[in-house]
């Protein structure tokens, strides 16, 4: 069986993305933007039909990550500047949005 990857550390990059060190030894860098418009919330994303409800022109191409958390041990909620803060971004989502394995 195969185990899920965790972080190893989770900061910031000098470019202001978030960055994640991953215990396989793999580094996944994202813009605050990025994330924001990936956010797998019932605000964001349709929840039966998988369809986007975030118009991409209503996020700020300066949008900032203001908080990151750890949601028990597989995933992370973060608090953008426009205030939106309900998405909850598994691990495994996030190594997927990176090209990674889960
Ligand atoms: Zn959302």
């Amino acid at each position: 069986m195969l185990l899920a990857v965790d972080p190893k550390q989770i900061d910031t990059d000098d470019q202001g993305r978030l960055r994640i060190s991953w215990k396989d030894g793999q580094t996944t860098h994202y813009t605050p933007r990025q994330l924001r418009l990936a956010c797998p919330c019932a605000q964001c994303v349709e929840e039966w039909t998988g369809a986007k409800l975030l118009d991409p022109d209503t996020v700020p191409e300066n949008i900032l990550l203001l908080e990151t958390e750890l949601v028990g041990r597989y995933a992370l909620n973060f608090k953008w500047s426009d205030f939106h803060s309900t998405g909850i971004f598994s691990f495994d989502m996030l190594r997927r949005m990176a090209g990674l394995e889960p």
